[in-house]
């Protein structure tokens, strides 16, 4: 294989590679005003479902105390009927005892059971108003999440386009060194292979900028193997000026 001529292919891959990480990254970063949007859409929507929640446990107390007092209110009519019956002063004197307990645990319960109903109204208010809040936010979020799809879809499609030139590209690469180039490249922040920089008459790895000792840059420069940075570990390609020669 020609060492030069596939790496100074494999390096013009590598921008195409670098275009296409660009376009997943741009596909990534949400509209400033969608992140907001959706973040008054949980905020929103966990403020009612706590609030639901609230008004539910209300709700059973309320219906606890109310089942209470119906049963408390049968039992007094209950003792009230026998008392119309009883005929014994001591039995009399006993129903209305009972009759007065029941009165007091009854006024008690009722006592209780008012502000429930209270606070439930109070939360119901919150509620409504919150549900509007929301019913107000949706049409703008669905809007703002229905352009940011379109918005991720047409870079799809860029992405697409350019994913198939890239995959042309790549078929004229010797596979053993695309390979190679691609684990370097995963590994390494997305750049699997880099130039040789000559500065100040010294050779720099162009990613990583470690000085390389003369006899690795002139194995670079001869082409006759692959070579990697001893400081990065990336394929080293000599550049293009010297291709010619
Ligand atoms: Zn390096």
């Amino acid at each position: 294989m020609n060492i030069a001529g596939a790496l100074a292919d494999l390096y013009t891959l590598q921008e195409h590679d670098q275009e296409l990480d660009r376009i997943k990254e741009q596909q990534e970063q949400l509209p400033p005003e969608l992140v907001e949007a959706r973040r008054q859409w949980a905020d929103l929507s966990e403020r009612l479902a706590q609030l639901k929640e609230q008004y539910l446990a209300l709700q059973r107390e309320y219906q606890q105390n109310d089942l209470e007092i119906k049963d408390l209110a049968a039992k007094r009519k209950k003792a009230e009927d026998e008392q119309l019956q009883s005929t014994s002063v001591r039995e009399q004197t006993q129903f209305e005892n009972r009759i007065q307990q029941l009165s007091t645990r009854i006024d008690e319960l009722t006592e209780l059971t008012m502000p429930i109903l209270e606070d439930m109204e109070e939360l119901a208010a919150k509620i409504k108003a919150l549900e509007e809040e929301a019913a107000e936010l949706k049409p703008e979020l669905d809007a703002l999440e229905a352009a940011n799809a379109e918005r991720v879809a047409e870079l799809e499609k860029e992405y697409q386009a350019k994913f198939a030139r890239r995959q042309e590209m790549a078929g004229s690469i010797p596979a053993s060194l695309l390979r190679e180039y691609e684990t370097i490249r995963r590994a390494r922040r997305g750049v699997g292979v880099a130039m040789v920089k000559v500065q100040g008459g010294v050779y720099l790895c162009e990613a990583c900028s470690v000085q390389l000792p003369t006899h690795v840059a002139q194995r670079v420069y001869q082409s006759q193997q692959i070579v990697r940075c001893p400081g990065c570990g990336r394929l080293l390609w000599r550049g293009p000026e010297q291709e010619e020669g």
